[in-house]
């Protein structure tokens, strides 16, 4: 079969989502597979130290057990190494200065934060979601838009209309590493949209929105 990433190239080999990285040692025995072609392989395993060290680097992310036993660990070393002043490189250049204000606006002054907004980000969540497609849904490769950002916390789901809400609490999460990684999809066989929430450490989520190019009604 082709790859489920370009759709162009035989699948010779298998891709690891979420990738092997992310998770320490004994790894778990669910961890997905799907199939891929070696260039996709190679261009997307550049991405995976990089995204894991980004997500492994919150607030809300570094309290998980797996970070702070073995991932905290590899992150640091990451950047010690010989190649790892292009890792650290990479850090540099995804931090931003950003505002800080309280849930009810006030100015709490300037801080660094990691800027997810990055074309890194973008192809790991593309590719997650690609992977996810095929693992629960048999979808192999289709021409997609790929719409995501930042799940909305509690605070923001409850001021949301409530059919939205249930929505979005519908789902069981799947799990896979003890809460390193865990997803919800909302697709249907043969429709062409689907949105999944990724969740990172316990402590980030993705939304993504997936909408297939071909099957889309005109009304956009
Ligand atoms: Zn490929």
């Amino acid at each position: 079969m082709l790859c489920i990433y370009c759709g162009e190239r035989e699948a010779r080999t298998k891709d690891h989502v979420t990738p092997k990285c992310f998770f320490p040692t004994p790894r778990p025995s669910n961890l997905i597979t799907v199939p891929c072609c070696e260039v996709c392989n190679t261009k997307y395993g550049k991405d995976d130290e990089r995204v894991r060290n980004i997500l492994t680097s919150l607030a809300t992310t570094e309290d998980h057990h797996a970070v702070k036993e073995q991932i905290a660990e590899k992150r640091d070393r990451s950047y010690t190494r010989v190649k790892g002043i292009s890792n650290f490189q990479d850090i540099v250049e995804s931090i931003e200065i950003v505002a800080r204000y309280t849930h009810c606006g006030i100015y709490l002054g300037k801080a660094p934060a990691f800027n997810l907004d990055q074309p890194t980000m973008d192809r790991f969540v593309e590719r997650i979601a690609r992977a996810l497609l095929y693992q629960e849904n048999a979808m192999e490769h289709t021409a997609c838009d790929f719409e995501w950002k930042m799940a909305p916390d509690d605070a923001t789901l409850n001021r949301m209309p409530p059919v939205f809400k249930a929505v979005l609490r519908c789902g069981k999460p799947k799990e896979i590493g003890e809460g390193v990684f865990s997803y919800v999809g909302y697709y249907f066989t043969g429709k062409a949209a689907s949105l999944w929430v990724l969740n990172f450490y316990g402590g980030i989520e993705f939304m993504v929105k997936v909408r297939e190019k071909f099957h889309r009604s005109d009304s956009s």
